[in-house]
This record gives C-alpha cells, structure tokens and sequence, in this order.
C-alpha cells in the first residue's frame, strides 16, 4: 500500500507516535477553548452588564427628578417675584385705598398658598433624588468589584493559556521530530482519515482488535493480514471504522 525507505518499523513507531501527538494537542485545544474559567468570566460578564442597565435607569430617574426640580424651582421663583412687586406696591406709599390694600393683601395670600406646596414638591424631589444618587453610589461601588473580579479571572485565564500554548509548543517540537519517519502518501491519508473520524486516522492491531475503534477483526481478515504481514506489508485498513491498521 506505500512505498518507504525507511525501516517498516521505524514508520510504524513514527505513526502510532505521531497520533499519540496529535491527540495530545487536540486535548491542549480542547482544554484551552474550554477553561472553566471562561464561564465564570462569562458569568461576572453577564452582571456587569445588567448591573450597567440598572444603573442607566437609576441615573435616568434622577435626571427626570433633576428636570422636575428645576421646573419647579423657577416656579416658585417666578411667584416671590410677583410676591415682591406686590408687596413694593402695598408699601410705596401710592396705594392708599383700603379696598386695594385689601386686594393686594388676597393677591399676596393667595401666591403664598401657591407656592407652599410647590417648595413642598421641590423638596420630596430633592430627597428622591438624593437617595436614588446613594443608590448609584452603592451599584457604582459593586460594579467597580466586578470589574476587579472580571480582570482577575482575565489574568487567570491569560496565565492558564500561557502555560497550555507552552505544552503545545512541546507537543509541536515533537510532531516536526517524528513527521519525517512517516512515509508522505501515509501522512496524506492519515490527515484526511483524522479529519474525518474525530482525530483518530490510525489504530494499532492488539488482541486481533482495533484500538481506535475497539471492534474485533474478523478471523478471515485476520488471518489475510498476517499473511500480508508475512510478505512485508506493513500498513492496513480496519474492516469495520476504516481507518489505518498497523501492528503494533
Ligand atoms: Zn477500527
């Protein structure tokens, strides 16, 4: 099935050795597409973000009660001005008739009752206001926390990833090592082999099973292997997952 120059057994050693590799840095990148620690970054994500919303609609709430303040504010401002220029007019000395005293002196009540309550409101507003600002204070503090949390679990993740693409480097340094001792038309098959069936292109044949299946051979085909064997074959096919066969 291939033609090689190197000893069967070297080529042999050099596959089973290349897919232990390959394996092992298919569990690298498992393991580092998966670190728990990306769900818990995840996790304290997902409250910083609606912890951010929440504080967006307490600071909204208090700008409305802000807005409302300052309509009320200019309310009242506008009523003591009309208070004053009344009270300038009863007291200038011109006004001398009782019965226009007297309607000054309505006017002028009437504007207090007026503005009583509106000072009232204004300070209601103002308290609201103040405690919705405690409370932003309180939600700001408890993001800041997050966010310190969420750069640590950051760190961790960037120190496991570090130690992991170490482990990978190794893994990489042995795979150039052994790559040479595969036969070229073994490794074209064999890549495809291990696209195609879940990163496992060879098997070994042990107990006249496949390793990377785990299904006995038949006796017939056993028997035509170990004929082929015998006749310096060296690479074979599993009759049940199709994948590489060697002896091992
Ligand atoms: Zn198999």
């Amino acid at each position: 099935m291939s033609e090689t120059n190197a000893p069967v057994n070297e080529a042999v050693a050099a596959l089973l050795e290349l897919q232990e590799i390959d394996r092992a840095r298919d569990r690298l990148h498992e393991r580092k597409e998966h670190l728990p620690q990306r769900a818990e970054l995840a996790d304290v994500e997902a409250r910083m973000a609606e912890l951010t919303g929440v504080i967006a609609r307490v600071q909204r709430d208090a700008d409305d009660l802000m807005r409302e303040e300052k309509k009320v504010e200019e309310e009242v401002r506008l009523i003591e001005e009309k208070i004053k220029s009344e009270e300038d007019k009863m007291y200038s000395g011109k006004v001398i008739n009782p019965k226009e005293v007297s309607a000054i002196q309505a006017e002028v009540e009437m504007l207090k009752n007026r503005k009583a309550p509106l000072e009232e409101r204004g300070l209601e507003e103002l308290e609201a206001r103040d405690s919705l600002m405690e409370e932003r204070a309180r939600l700001d503090e408890e993001l800041r926390s997050l966010e310190d949390e969420a750069s640590g679990i950051r760190a961790k993740i960037t120190e496991a990833e570090g130690e992991i693409d170490r482990e990978l480097g190794a893994e990489d340094g042995k795979r150039a090592d052994v790559i040479p001792k595969v036969p070229d038309d073994t490794l074209e098959l064999y890549e495809e082999l291990r696209t195609s069936k879940r990163g496992v292109g060879v098997g070994a044949l042990s107990n006249g099973m496949c390793t990377a299946c785990r299904e006995a051979l038949s006796a017939v085909e056993l028997d035509r292997i170990k004929r082929r064997a015998r006749e310096g074959e060296w690479l074979f096919r599993c009759e049940h997952c199709r994948r590489l066969l060697v002896f091992q």
